[in-house]
């Protein structure tokens, strides 16, 4: 999407827009909400200057406006479901992983958040009366563990062309955070050309928990994953897409969050996600899925299997 830039604020030229870059204020609503005093010392300008600024981005920042209730309805009733392959999962979920919205999978090394993604990929490209979106799909492996021979695997059970299949699953490796998040504008622009209604980010954390370690940098990560976060929402109302996430739970305890059942990008990520998946091992092949934070769904566990087929019940 063309942004506009700190230079879009009036009072601010490139060295002024070059100083408040390099002091962390490099969106036009930081500074909207910045406090006169600190942005004038970091930017080495006057408070009166620096008041100034303050209100030029006010006047230029993408606030946002209010809609009416039934703008929204009108807007949900374009909502469809995408089915995960176990009826019980998708009952959990109320019919399955809803459009317009995020679903985050989260859970320990090895509890199928990767096998989930993957059927998703491929029932997505099943006609919408099969429970599919009847589109491409793109997925940002951030831990290359994409793997085509299983999607060969599901898309034969299902009856599909795998060769077929794997055409219209577009996957990008993520090489770090800051290029997981230009991802997110390419996908954007791929999806201006193709039918593109599935989004998959696996892992979306995994980048953010490498690089930004210590307390010093949890600000930071929660910003640029804040920001991450609302690109993903933008995807998913401007192309009526699903977009789903996977979130690895710390196994050990979290040097920022202490609790190890606790999925890392704390509240940013809880709030900005619609549906909140908690994955776990059963016995004998079986996964329990465990819905928490759903905004209109109680909830509950459904108890789901990972064959070579797929995702079963
Ligand atoms: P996560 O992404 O949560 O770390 P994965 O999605 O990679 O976990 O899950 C790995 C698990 O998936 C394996 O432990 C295995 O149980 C299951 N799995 C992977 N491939 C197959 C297969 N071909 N047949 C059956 N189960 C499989
Ligand atoms: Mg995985």
């Amino acid at each position: 999407m063309a942004a506009k830039t700190l230079e879009d604020i009036p009072g601010v030229g490139p060295a002024i827009a070059d100083k408040l870059r390099e002091a962390g204020y490099t969106e036009i609503m930081n500074i909207a909400v910045a406090a006169p005093k600190d942005l004038a010392e970091t930017c080495e300008i006057g408070e009166k200057k620096a008041m100034d600024i303050i209100e030029g981005a006010k006047l230029v920042a993408d606030v946002g406006g209010f809609e009416t209730g039934d703008t929204i309805l009108q807007r949900r009733s374009s909502v469809t479901k995408l089915t995960t392959g176990s009826k019980a999962l998708d009952e959990l979920l109320g019919g399955g992983l809803e459009s317009q919205a995020i679903t985050e999978f989260f859970g320990e090394f090895g509890s199928c958040k990767t096998q989930v993604c993957f059927q998703l990929a491929v029932n997505a490209t099943l006609p919408e009366d099969k429970g599919g979106l009847d589109s491409d799909v793109i997925m940002i492996d951030t831990e290359n563990t994409f793997r085509p021979e299983r999607i060969i695997q599901m898309a034969n059970y299902l009856g599909l062309d795998p060769d077929a299949t794997l055409k219209r699953i577009h996957i990008a490796r993520a090489y770090n955070s800051q290029h997981q998040v230009l991802l997110v504008d390419k996908a954007m622009e791929l999806a201006k050309d193709l039918k593109v209604r599935l989004l998959i980010v696996d892992s979306l954390t995994s980048h953010f928990r490498a690089e930004y370690l210590g307390r010093g940098a949890l600000a930071e990560r929660q910003q640029i994953l804040n920001r991450h976060m609302h690109d993903l929402l933008s995807f998913a109302t401007v192309n009526n897409a699903v977009i789903a996430v996977t979130n690895q739970v710390a196994s050990k305890p979290d040097a920022f969050f202490g609790d190890p059942t606790k999925p890392i990008g704390g509240n940013i990520v809880g709030h900005t996600a619609t549906f909140r998946i908690y994955l776990r091992k059963g016995k004998a092949g079986k996964r329990i899925a465990r819905l928490i934070d759903s905004p209109n769904m109680p909830e509950g566990e459904a108890v789901f299997m990972v064959t070579e087929d797929g995702i079963k019940d």
